[in-house]
């Protein structure tokens, strides 16, 4: 037994800088959270603090004073009253969870609880201020939609025992394992925000956060410098989502919407061994790179098969970047060692370097890529007739292909289903 006490650090800037946030709600009562992903779980609690291992379940005991709750992971299976007007609260995890993962509540919430039903059932706690139930009870139903969607992509919820939780906190939301923290103000999109019309139709904390119990939760990465694993996919689930309820042409429109936001300043992937995440580009590059991982594997079948395989095949386990590159490639039968290089290893896009020339009624096209990775080949998407998009194979050396039935006016890179740099040049060529 380790026994240990003191004052736990105080978050500068929570949910990003952890630690506890000792705020106050709007009635004036108590309202305690802690998030300390990326700061370590050991600002608080004496653990093993590493990505790399987990507790395979845990008890937690939290005592407050009476009048108040603790929300905690997992089931509540004790509420016991103590002398001098506490309150303990004990609750019990029944899998593994990441340490930045466990956390406190403790506020005068309200509560109702839900089933998502489908085949089994799950429960759905919501804890929220009582001045917010009705706000709260509205958005909320994004959740059983949402459920459906993940669980037709992802696979069924991956802790039934432990039941879904969102509980509302005065930070903006954290992905805490059974107790999502829900801080978006019940606005849709980022706080009322979004880069594309259809990011205003749904709740992103809800959507976002909740996705990471298949990506990141229970999948999870091995070495901070693999934090993209929980992201890049987690971003990912927002489009597929979208895709679930609006169809495929609002999910290419979300995902193209996010291309301003991408920086290309680093790479994805961080420094392993040091605890050095990666490129804050894992959440919107990240989306776009899968999508285009998708466009180029160019058989959704396949596709879906692969990201339902990669939540269900290592579920509840932590995994590595070349983990997740070897199941993709021998899932494909391909070897896409040259795109994960090139998107996750570097920092740029690849260049796609494509003249196309009018010569009488001749049209050619001549195209190479300018890339970091030494031997990229990324197939892409080309019209070689008018609105007919096919396949091309560029390499790093120039290739020439002739078009029928397209002016060089005409031609165009198919930009939303790859992302990509493209560097058109057209030329006419008349004999005089
Ligand atoms: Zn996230």
């Amino acid at each position: 037994t380790v026994f240990y006490s003191g004052m736990p650090q105080i978050a500068r800037r929570p949910p990003w800088e952890g630690g506890f946030s000792w705020q106050r709600d709007e009635l004036g009562n108590p309202w305690l959270a802690v998030t300390c992903q990326g700061t370590g779980a050991s600002v608080w609690w004496p653990n093993k603090d590493h990505q790399s291992d987990e507790p395979d379940s845990m008890l937690l005991s939290v005592t407050v004073p009476k009048g108040l709750m603790n929300i905690s992971n997992g089931r509540l299976c004790a509420q016991t009253d103590l002398p001098g007007n506490w309150t303990r609260f004990d609750w019990f995890i029944s899998y593994p969870i990441n340490n930045y993962n466990v956390t406190l509540n403790v506020g005068k919430y309200a509560h109702w609880r839900d089933y998502y039903i489908a085949g089994d059932t799950l429960t759905l706690d919501y804890y929220v201020m009582p001045y917010n139930l009705d706000k709260a009870k509205k958005q909320f139903q994004q959740v059983k939609p949402m459920m459906a969607a993940f669980e037709k992509y992802f696979g069924k919820f991956p802790f039934p025992r432990d039941g879904f939780k969102l509980v509302e906190s005065w930070h903006l939301g954290m992905e805490h394992q059974t107790a999502v923290a829900y801080g978006n103000h019940y606005l849709q999109g980022y706080r009322g925000r979004a880069s594309s019309p259809v990011g205003l139709k749904f709740d992103f904390i809800i959507i976002h956060e909740t996705a990471h119990e298949w990506w990141g939760n229970s999948v999870t990465s091995e070495d901070i410098a693999d934090m993209w694993i929980h992201e890049s996919f987690g971003a990912y689930a927002e489009a597929v989502y979208v895709e679930e309820l609006f169809g495929y042409e609002q999910a290419l429109q979300y995902i193209n919407g996010k291309k301003s936001n991408v920086q290309n300043d680093r790479p994805i992937i961080g420094v392993y061994g040091v605890h050095r995440r990666g490129s804050g580009d894992m959440y919107d590059k990240g989306q776009l790179v899968l999508n285009t991982l998708r466009h180029v594997i160019a058989d959704d079948d396949l596709w879906w098969a692969i990201v339902k395989g990669l939540a269900e095949d290592f579920k509840h386990s932590i995994v590595t970047a070349e983990q997740i590159f070897a199941y993709i490639n021998q899932k494909t039968g391909e070897d896409y060692g040259y795109f994960f290089e090139q998107y996750f290893k570097n920092t740029n896009i690849p260049e796609l370097e494509i003249t196309v020339t009018q010569h009488r009624d001749s049209v050619t096209a001549q195209y190479r890529w300018r890339a970091e990775a030494p031997d990229f080949r990324m197939p892409v998407k080309v019209t070689t007739a008018k609105d007919k998009f096919v396949f091309i194979y560029p390499t790093n050396t120039s290739q020439t292909t002739r078009l029928e039935g397209v002016s060089p006016g005409e031609f165009r890179v198919a930009e939303d289903l790859f992302y990509i740099d493209v560097n058109l040049q057209r030329a006419y060529q008349y004999l005089r």
